[in-house]
């Protein structure tokens, strides 16, 4: 790729200042087993800024912690934004820090999105329009703090949701897949369905029985794919699909994957 350095969109923990566990609020839940506002360290978070629960997240209710993906912004916004200056040693930089998180976790999930489309066969006639993408926002990712601290990340998002648009549209040609783009599917019935080349752009699928459905090609971009029983599903070529979405629902050893992604821990081997 021509331009700036591609990006490692890989999260890598031991290079970040635990930011996800400090600049992100959540409320207590089935996912995390207490409140905590943004800015505010975890109580679970050590000195050291790795996780003391690591090994017990499930048990110790903090199953939302083992979901989320950060894309590599975590490493991105310690050691290059901020230079290797971390929050407890130079406390003047944690408000702009934990500002900054979340918008170079945005552009990573769209650089995620972006070079994921670069790699279909479909979209050859868009190429150049997607490769131009990634420089422009892999070079927003490389700004100052104070830059990224005006970063229009929904603009960003919008521009490039254009293109991902179409090149699902190219990627999915010939399949007349139903379309469900921001569909209500909390709960559905789908067991064995046929949602190849399906758009479930934006769909909720929070506990739907997607058991043995085929949902080969269809647009998973922000689908909310939490408890979805996905056992026996075949996903293979599932677009814009990420790991934390696969890592929120329930498999097992027959659910098939798209290539690159790693069956969850805690799905059963057999
Ligand atoms: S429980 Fe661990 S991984 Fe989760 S936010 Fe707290 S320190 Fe981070």
């Amino acid at each position: 790729m021509d331009g700036v350095q591609p990006t490692d969109l890989r999260a890598d923990c031991a290079s970040c200042f635990g930011l996800c566990c400090v600049a992100l609020p959540f409320a207590r839940s089935a996912d995390f087993a207490v409140d905590k506002a943004g800015g505010q360290p975890c109580v679970n978070l050590r000195e050291d800024f790795r996780c003391g629960i690591h090994a017990q997240l499930r048990e110790r209710g903090f199953p939302g912690c083992t979901v989320f993906d950060c894309q590599g912004a975590g490493q991105k916004v310690s050691q290059i934004t901020f230079g290797g200056r971390d929050w407890r040693g130079d406390p003047g930089t944690a408000r702009q820090m934990f500002a900054v998180f979340p918008v170079v976790r945005g552009l990573h999930e769209l650089l995620g999105y972006l070079t994921q489309a670069l790699t279909l066969d479909a979209t050859r006639p868009i190429a150049a329009e997607l490769r131009a993408a990634v420089d422009r926002v892999e070079a927003l990712t490389l700004g100052s703090a104070d830059e990224l601290e005006r970063c229009d990340v929904a603009a960003v998002r919008a521009e490039v949701s254009e293109l991902l648009l179409r090149a699902s549209e190219l990627a999915r040609a010939g399949l007349r897949g139903a379309n469900h783009r921001g569909a209500d599917l909390m709960g559905a019935r789908l067991r064995r369905a046929d949602l190849r080349g399906a758009n479930l752009r934006g769909a909720y699928l929070i506990a739907a029985d997607l058991r043995g459905a085929d949902l080969r090609t269809a647009d998973l971009i922000g689908a909310d794919l939490r408890d979805a029983d996905l056992r026996g599903a075949d996903l293979t070529g599932g677009l814009f699909l990420t790991q934390a979405q696969l890592d929120s629902a329930k498999g097992d050893a027959s659910t098939r994957l798209p290539t690159g992604f790693r069956r969850p821990r805690h799905w059963p081997r057999a």
